[in-house]
Formats: C-alpha cells, structure tokens, sequence
C-alpha cells in the first residue's frame, strides 16, 4: 500500500472512553496525588529512589520485552526472565502483550500507510496518543500465532487489567504502605510512574519518526536520534530499527546511547538472554553508504566516482573483518600453543625431577653395596685362615 498522505482520525462515536480517560487523566493524578501524598506523609528519599527505580524497570520491560523480545524475537530470554518482563510490563498499563505485539509488528509490516495503526502520517498527536482514543476495528484480532502459544502471555493477555491493576497500582501501594508511605506508594510509584513511562514509550511512535535523521532509509519516515533515545531509552535510533528490526541494539556502536541493549547484554552475561541477533556490518554499511551517496550526489558529486569508493570502501571492510577473524582464530591457536608447551614442560620437569631422585638413590645404593663389599673384601685379605664368603 503506498503512503497516505491525507489520512482521517476516525470518529467521535469511535472513542474508546475509558482508555482515553486513563491515559490523559492517569498523569495528571499521579501528579497531584503525588504533591497531595507529599503533604500528608512528608517526603521521602526512599519512596522517590524506588519510583525512580520501578520506572526505569518498567520502560525496560516494554523495550527489552514487549519491543525487541516479544515483537522482534531479537533474543532468546531465559523463561525466568521472560516471567520478569512480563510481571513489569504488566504494571506500564501498555495492554498486553499480545495486543502491544500485534500492534508493532502491523506496524512495522505497514510502515506510514493507512493500515499502519500509528501511522505518523495522520500527525504528531495521532501517533503519539491519539490512535489509542479509538476502538480497535471491528476485524482487530490478535495476531502472534507465536507468541499466542506462550501459557504466560494468553494468561497475561486474558487477565490483563485484574493483573495490571494488581502490579500497577496495588503493589507499590503495598510497598509504600509496609515502610509508612501508602499514599506517595499509589501516587509515584504507581500513577505518576505510570503516566511518565506511557509518554516515553509514545515517544517512539511520535518523535522517532518526526525528529533526527534518516541514517539507513529514506523509504519509511522513522528517523535516529541521540535526543530522542535518551526519552526513550536507546529506541531512538527508529531508522536503524525499522531497516534492520532483527537486531536487538538500535544504537549499534558501543557508545551509543541504548539502555535497552546494555540490559540484554547484561542479561545475556547473567544466562538469563542468548542468540542475540545482529545484522551483518556489510549491509548495514551499505545502507548507510547509499543514503549518504544521494546526498553528495545532490552536492555535484559524479555517480560513477562515488559508485568507484562506495565499493573500495566496502571491500575494504570485507577484507579488515576476515583479517580480524582470522587473528582472533590465531591468537586462540596461539593460546592453546602457549598452555600446551606450558604443560609439556612442567611434565618434562617432573619426569626429570623424578629421574634425577631415582638415579641419586642407585648411586647411594651403588656406594653401600661398594663399601660393604670391599669391607668383605678386605677382611679376606686380613683373615690368616680362609672364611665363607657370604
Ligand atoms: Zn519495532
Ligand atoms: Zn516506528
């Protein structure tokens, strides 16, 4: 389907009453719940560090689980933390799993089209909050014949708001009510907490597709930006992610700001994540050589010329990484040399250790059979009458 361009918001008698009333009054009661809860209880550093703990945790739930686990299958997770990811996404109020999941990969597979349900094309808000102020349509099915067969997210997805109501707003409530602070538990950890994770990740729909650059594609409006993946923690870095969405890092070089990929490598050095895709660098250059190529041909650069270094540059590549391969291999062989002669010689040293043991015994022996036979010996020559020689 091509782009649309004059895209309608639907209807007014297609409103989704009480998800609109919860994602636009949820922030404003975590806020002024938040001051009145400061009020009665007083402040306290230990709630404030706990919400601001329980936040991070919740974007990374949706990040590293719904988005680059469940909808992208970049990685495989360990089922303990799968069970993790899903227990704290259930508290970012995002829906389930299944229908988050559903939702992206439409999104994905019809990019800027009509069928895109947060198609930026129908404008900043309509991406960002506005798609969800309506009813899904009446064909909407969850759609995830992979996911659908996980137990966890049926279980999930069919007791999704008992759940989210429980982990959401109970939990921290309880929390905060073990350690004297019930009120600021509901109102930070639990409202405000919510709201501000909801717009962090409504950011990737919105910003990453209006704001930064179009490093790898011009053919989708998703854009990369550093701003925009410190909000969203490293989903910034949309239009790497909409070319190459198997990878599961969105910033690809070790300083780029991706929280997201910090925590599935820490995870993967915990046993808790493994298989942890990446595409190839060759095609990721490439992608990135042909965007650039179109802007220095606008600059007056000759095709040909820039055809010519495109490929110099990636045979260059091509060849620095196979000599990479190839020195990792040796310095393995290398290592394995390097023990190997450590352990021939310190067998050597103990066989010679124990040969020079055993031959100094049969020298001494040697020496007290010498002496005691020439004793023998010498009492012959003395003796005056002949003796038995023993
Ligand atoms: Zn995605
Ligand atoms: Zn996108």
């Amino acid at each position: 389907m091509k782009p649309s361009q004059q895209q309608q918001w639907p209807k007014w008698n297609q409103v989704d009453w009480p998800t609109t009333l919860f994602l636009t009054i949820t922030p404003v009661v975590g806020l002024i719940g938040t001051g009145v809860a400061i009020g009665v209880e007083g402040f306290s550093w230990g709630m404030a560090l706990f919400s601001l703990i329980f936040a991070a945790l919740t974007n990374l739930s949706i990040t590293a689980g719904y988005h680059r686990l469940f909808s992208h299958r970049s990685y495989d997770a360990h089922p303990v933390a799968r069970w993790i990811l899903v227990f704290i996404g259930t508290s970012a109020w995002q829906s389930s799993a299944l229908k988050w999941c559903t939702d992206h990969r439409k999104h994905h597979a019809e990019v800027d089209t009509d069928e895109d349900p947060y198609s930026i094309n129908r404008g900043f808000w309509y991406a960002h909050l506005g798609w969800m102020f309506f009813k899904p349509a009446e064909d909407f099915k969850i759609h995830c014949p992979d996911l659908e067969k996980d137990p966890l997210l049926r279980f999930q997805h069919n007791h999704y708001i008992k759940c989210a109501i429980a982990v959401g707003f109970l939990l921290p409530w309880l929390i905060g009510w073990m350690v004297g602070y019930p009120l600021t538990g509901l109102f930070m950890a639990g409202a405000l907490r919510i709201g501000l994770t909801q717009q962090s990740t409504f950011f990737v729909n919105s910003l990453c597709h209006t704001f930064g650059k179009r490093t790898y594609s011009d053919q989708i409006t998703a854009r990369d930006s550093l701003f925009v993946a410190v909000l969203t923690h490293g989903e910034g870095y949309h239009n790497f992610h909409h070319k190459f969405q198997i990878d599961y890092r969105n910033g690809i070089r070790w300083w780029q700001w991706d929280p997201t990929k910090w925590t599935i490598e820490t995870m993967k050095y915990l046993g808790l994540a493994s298989k942890l895709r990446t595409v190839s660098p060759t095609e990721i250059l490439k992608a990135r050589l042909h965007m650039e190529s179109i802007t220095l041909t606008s600059r007056g650069y000759s095709q040909e010329k820039l055809e010519a270094l495109k490929a110099k540059v990636l045979h260059a590549q091509v060849r620095m990484k196979k000599l990479k391969e190839d020195y990792a291999h040796l310095k393995v062989e290398y290592r394995r040399l390097k023990a190997d002669y450590a352990k021939k010689t310190a067998e050597w040293q103990e066989h010679s250790r124990e040969s020079i043991e055993r031959m100094k015994t049969e020298i001494t022996l040697a020496k007290l059979e010498f002496r005691y036979s020439l004793k023998q010996w010498k009492a012959l020559v003395k003796s005056p009458v002949p003796v038995a020689i023993s």
